[in-house]
């Protein structure tokens, strides 16, 4: 038995608009194509990775907050970018921006952070000193109240503003609440 070849038909670009419109269509330009070095080394296969495009690094991303300068820089109540500012307007207050470098300072929430943790080491100190210095001698007890509401109070008042500052310098290198993106809609924190 002969089984006859199926013939396909294939549309003329008389026929078919796609065809004749391919037919007719100029070629495109040759334009010259300039890769990163990274792009070339994927096209020839020699990456695997594909090149890091610009959505995958946001240009914010690319700036670098290296994390224990800024903290130590907040601890000192500086500014956390350049160092050099004054971070507290007073006591405690933060300033809305760095009167050195204009880094915006308004976008941190320290909030109860840094009392919580000026108690946290307070009291770690204090409860073993106090109970240290009572069972050892005994003093008087005006002597101990004395003496230890004096020391709490002063290593609260040492501790809490630099806490503050570390907290902020925190939030500033980890690109917290607006910190990242200076999101104009941040409204400044009275704090
Ligand atoms: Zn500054």
């Amino acid at each position: 038995m002969i089984l006859k070849r199926r013939q396909f038909h294939i549309p003329s670009q008389k026929f078919c608009p796609t065809l004749a419109a391919l037919a007719t269509k100029p070629p495109a330009p040759e334009l010259p194509l300039q890769l990163s070095p990274d792009a070339a080394l994927y096209l020839a296969g020699i990456n695997r990775e594909p090149p890091m495009t610009h959505a995958a690094t946001p240009e914010l991303d690319a700036e670098e907050r290296p994390f224990w300068p800024a903290v130590r820089r907040g601890w000192h109540r500086r500014c956390p970018d350049c160092g050099q500012g004054p971070m507290m307007r007073g006591y405690l207050t933060v300033r809305d921006s760095c009167p050195v470098c204009g880094t915006e300072l308004h976008h941190h929430r320290a909030d109860d952070g840094p009392a919580y943790v000026t108690i946290l080491i307070v009291g770690h100190i204090l409860a073993p000193l106090i109970l240290f210095v009572y069972s050892h001698w005994r003093p008087e007890p005006w002597t101990m109240v004395a003496m230890f509401s004096t020391g709490t109070v002063a290593l609260s008042l040492y501790l809490l503003p630099r806490l503050k500052g570390a907290f902020v310098a925190l939030q500033w290198s980890k690109k917290m609440h607006g910190f990242g993106n200076g999101d104009p809609h941040d409204a400044p924190y009275d704090n």
